[in-house]
C-alpha cells in the first residue's frame, strides 16, 4: 500500500493500545496485513527507487499527516507519542527496503525484502487497487 493508509493504521492502532512498546510491534505487523490487500502502488520496486519516487512520496506522506492531524486535532486524550510510534512501525517495513536501494550488500536487508515480497500483492488494476485503498483508510477512520 502507499504510506497514507498504512501510517493512518498505524495511527489508531497507537492511539488504541496504550503501551509503547506493544503500539510498535502490532502497527509493524500491520503493515504486512495491509499489504496482503492487492492494491496498486506508484513506486514500481521500493529497492530501486528514483527520484520521481521520492517526490511522490513526500506528497503520499504529507496527505498521511494531514489525515492524521485532521482526526487527532484538538483531542486532549490523545498521547501524541504513541500515535507517532504506530505511524514509524507502520512505516518501517518499507523504509528498510529503501534502505537496500542504498545498501544493496546488506544481507539482512535481502532477506527482509524476500519476506516482504511474500506478503505484498499488487493489483491487476489501478481502479480496483486505489479502491481497497480508500476503503481501509474509511474502516480505519469508523474505528477512530
Ligand atoms: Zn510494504
Amino acid at each position: 500500500m502507499i504510506a497514507a493508509p498504512h501510517m493512518l493504521v498505524g495511527a489508531a492502532i497507537g492511539n488504541s493500545i496504550k503501551n509503547y512498546y506493544f503500539a510498535g510491534i502490532l502497527a509493524f505487523i500491520s503493515h504486512f496485513i495491509l499489504d496482503a490487500i492487492p492494491h496498486w502502488g506508484y513506486i514500481d520496486d521500493l529497492t530501486q527507487v528514483k527520484k520521481r519516487d521520492f517526490k511522490l512520496a513526500a506528497i503520499d506522506f504529507a496527505i498521511g499527516i494531514i489525515l492524521i492531524l485532521v482526526l487527532f486535532f484538538g483531542e486532549l486524550k490523545i498521547n501524541f507519542m504513541l500515535i507517532l510510534i504506530g505511524i514509524f512501525g507502520s512505516l518501517l517495513p518499507d523504509f528498510l527496503l529503501v534502505l537496500l536501494s542504498f545498501f544493496p550488500e546488506s544481507k539482512f536487508l535481502s532477506k527482509f525484502d524476500l519476506i516482504h515480497d511474500r506478503f505484498h500483492k499488487k493489483s491487476l488494476n489501478k481502479f480496483t487497487g486505489i479502491t481497497t485503498q480508500i476503503l481501509t483508510i474509511l474502516l480505519t477512520l469508523l474505528t477512530i
